[in-house]
């Protein structure tokens, strides 16, 4: 067996882990990374979720919805699979004889590796809400003078990344804000949510902070990336204290510029390549630092933090 790369935790995180398998928010599946959660956990996460769908409808977001899967072609025009060929998932599915479907559950029945029997299918894992709104939003045509406000919902997102930080998930919900557009409206969208998100975050009592980041690219050209993301100030998010030494970003706001735009050919009304920038909330990070900041039990948390997501 090929040991799995667990990432370096710290003890209060193990510990938070622990406290929240105790309390049954979380329920363990064996794998790092991978949880259900009970009523009281989805009941918050249900409560946040219509908050931010409210918030965008209300500026005029247009709602579509994905399955938690991409076209692999999709995913390999993207460019992901060179930023963070570490963190992506595909499909594979078995195309065999009646013999190698026996070899294969023979295989499976001792926990032995069976990927041999496996074959590559057309689909890969969503590794970030928004990637299948830019493909469809090209397929309408040209867009409209001012662009189009997208709210992608709260799909489930895959990162290999196994850790005992329950704040580092392998699946979680990522709900995402896509704006699609002239160059400066994205960037004024960028910023006016930038705020609207650290409005928000303060709302239900979190300390949160607004800060310049860069993604985790992977190998010597992804430190590269990283340093002209930082430097061009591509990529804000919004950080709170929930375990461990440094604070978790709950939330980040990153500026395309005609990436998306030019790979999937997205038109603004004059002919020109349109500009995007998407916001991801992540559900389950907001969650565990509310669970963090106010206590296991949602009944006693402060009641305008209870009114603010409308658990009263
Ligand atoms: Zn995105």
């Amino acid at each position: 067996m090929v040991a799995i790369e667990v990432r370096p935790v710290t003890a209060d995180q193990v510990e938070f882990l622990h406290e929240l398998v105790e309390h049954g928010l979380l329920i363990e599946s064996g794998v790092p990374g991978i949880y259900g959660h009970n009523e009281v956990f989805e009941d918050v996460r249900g409560r946040l979720d219509h908050r931010l769908t409210s918030e965008a409808a209300a500026r005029g977001a247009v709602r579509l919805r994905f399955p938690p899967l991409l076209p692999r072609h999709q995913l390999e025009l993207s460019g992901y699979l060179s930023s963070f060929p570490h963190l992506a998932g595909s499909v594979y599915a078995f195309e065999g004889s009646e013999a190698e479907a026996i070899a294969q559950a023979d295989r499976a029945s001792r926990h032995e590796d069976w990927s041999e029997f496996q074959r590559m299918t057309d689909l890969t894992l969503l590794p970030a809400a928004c990637y299948p709104v830019y493909p469809a939003v090209a397929q309408r045509g040209r867009l409209e003078p001012g662009g189009l406000f997208v709210d992608a919902g709260a799909s489930w997102v895959f990162r290999h990344e196994p850790s005992q930080d329950p704040a580092r998930r392998q699946m979680f919900h990522q709900h995402e804000l896509v704006r699609i557009g002239e160059p400066e409206t994205v960037l004024e969208w960028r910023d006016e949510w930038a705020e609207l998100g650290l409005a928000l975050l303060r709302s239900l009592g979190l300390e949160a902070e607004l800060d310049n980041a860069n993604d985790p690219f992977f190998g010597r050209k992804g430190r590269m990336l990283a340093a002209t993301q930082r430097e061009q100030a591509l990529k804000l998010e919004l950080l709170v204290y929930i375990a461990g030494p440094e604070p978790t970003a709950l939330a980040s706001f990153n500026h395309h510029l005609e990436h998306f735009g030019s790979t999937f050919g997205i038109s603004l009304a004059d002919g020109g390549t349109a500009h995007t920038a998407c916001l991801g909330f992540g559900h389950e990070r907001i969650v565990l630092a509310l669970l963090r900041t106010h206590g296991l039990d949602p009944r006693t948390w402060p009641e305008p933090v209870r009114e603010e997501l409308s658990l009263s």
